[in-house]
């Protein structure tokens, strides 16, 4: 039976960052993503390397803390495939945020970043507004800009992939996990790659499947602790017309609720909605009413997008955000990382849940820290704040 290290269950990105963390530490990794590299919400997120301003209001500081210090190592070590962006945010008459609160908001997010260049921002001159991709400038007071970065996420997972496997790290796709038991000093693994069955050794598994997480713990004998989750789901859509002056942020219509209009490949990308999900992770699809509810922040900010309809739409997804079990809105639930594992010490397990795509690396670099006791001594190749990414061809 072939013996490894870490093996990984889940191609997202944070398997992909676990991957590549384990190989640039000097240990043999696995991963096992049984259908596609992204092909669960790492392809459907807002693709927003970010600070994550709102999380202010929450006073998540350590949290925007280190997504800002996660994005100006994007911006040194994934050139390729992180820009930074002018972020848009235009204050009406009836905003509920003024623009000084946003000033003070942003003046935090700078000091957090560290004063660094690309945490100035400041308001857009009214001379400047015909240059906003006919935003509606009727009882407009202000508009704000700051920056933050886009990336392409699943792109953004292929390439951590890519510098995993460059440093001898393993991937089987498709493979699907299908079960696990513990041993006083490891796991044994069981996946299939089509008609065929193979078993497999490791020291750690770390469970990275997303929202598919608890379905993977509950496949493990004898039973672990599974961390009481919701799922949330998140829906964007896709507008054939483009915004290209930067990237909107808007209080939707409907509820206030904060939402992205962003250029996307020529064309407009808008998310998202926060829609509590209790099916199977496997089914989760766009709603009309997610539809409409986007649909209404372009029609309200933008009247070159009045008459569109659902119609309109040339593409749709829906991801599902795994957040802390609570009776709180969504919107204002903690977006840390859970870390879950089967025992305090040499942990046999650890699971991932939640999480942002712009913590990846530091997520990956706390899962190896939590594991370090149960692996051998590997010999460290590469820091992973070091690894230039590339795009994938
Ligand atoms: C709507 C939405 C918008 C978001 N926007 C942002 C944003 O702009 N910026 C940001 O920083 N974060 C954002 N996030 C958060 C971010 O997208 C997620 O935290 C991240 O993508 C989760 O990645 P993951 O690797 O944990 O899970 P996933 O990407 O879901 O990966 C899990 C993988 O496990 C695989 N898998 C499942 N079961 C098995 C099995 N039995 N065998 C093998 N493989 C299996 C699946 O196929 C899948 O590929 C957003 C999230 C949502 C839902």
């Amino acid at each position: 039976m072939k013996q490894y290290d870490v093996i990984i269950v889940g191609g997202g990105i944070h398997g992909a960052g676990v991957l590549q963390a384990a190989a640039a530490a000097g240990h043999s990794a696995l991963l096992i993503e049984r259908q596609g590299l992204a092909s669960g919400t790492s392809s459907r997120s807002s693709k927003l390397i970010h600070g994550g301003l709102r999380y202010l209001e929450s006073a998540q500081f350590a949290l925007v803390r280190e997504s800002l210090r996660e994005r100006a190592i994007h911006l040194r070590i994934a050139r390729e495939l992180v820009e930074l962006k002018p972020f848009f945010i235009p204050v009406y008459r009836d905003t509920r945020r003024r623009p000084w609160q946003l000033k003070v908001g942003l003046w935090v997010y700078a000091l957090l970043g560290g004063f660094d260049s690309s945490t100035r921002f400041g308001s857009v001159p009214k001379r400047e507004w015909s240059g906003l991709d006919g935003l509606d400038v009727n009882g407009l007071d202000a508009v704000i800009r700051y920056h933050d970065a886009q990336t392409d996420d699943a792109l953004l997972t292929r390439a951590v992939v890519q510098s995993a496997l460059s440093m001898d790290a393993e991937l089987a796709m498709p493979a699907n996990f299908s079960g696990a038991t513990l041993c006083d000093d490891g796991v044994i693994v069981t996946y299939t790659q089509g008609p065929v069955t193979v078993q497999c050794a490791a020291r750690v598994l770390v469970n990275a499947a997303g929202p598919w997480a608890p379905h993977v713990a509950a496949a493990i004998q004898p039973a672990i602790p599974i961390p009481d989750v919701d799922l949330v789901q998140g829906t964007h859509i896709v507008l054939p017309f483009a915004v290209n002056a930067g990237i909107y942020y808007v209080e939707s219509p409907t509820d206030g609720r904060a939402v992205f209009v962003m250029p996307w490949y020529g064309a407009t990308l808008i998310g998202t909605t926060e829609t509590p999900y209790r099916g199977e992770p496997d089914k989760v699809q766009p709603l009309p009413e997610e539809e409409e509810y986007l649909l209404a922040v372009a029609r309200h900010y933008f009247p070159a997008f009045r008459h569109l309809t659902r119609e309109h739409i040339t593409q749709r997804f829906a991801g599902l955000r795994v957040l802390p079990a609570a009776n709180q809105a969504a919107f204002d639930r903690s977006r840390e990382t859970i870390f879950s594992t089967d025992r305090e010490l040499k942990p046999r397990v650890l699971g991932i849940y939640g999480g942002k795509l712009t913590g990846w690396r530091a997520a990956a670099a706390q899962v190896l820290d939590r594991i370090s006791k149960s692996l051998p001594a590997g010999t460290r190749r590469a820091a992973t704040d070091q690894l230039i990414l590339r795009r994938p061809e």
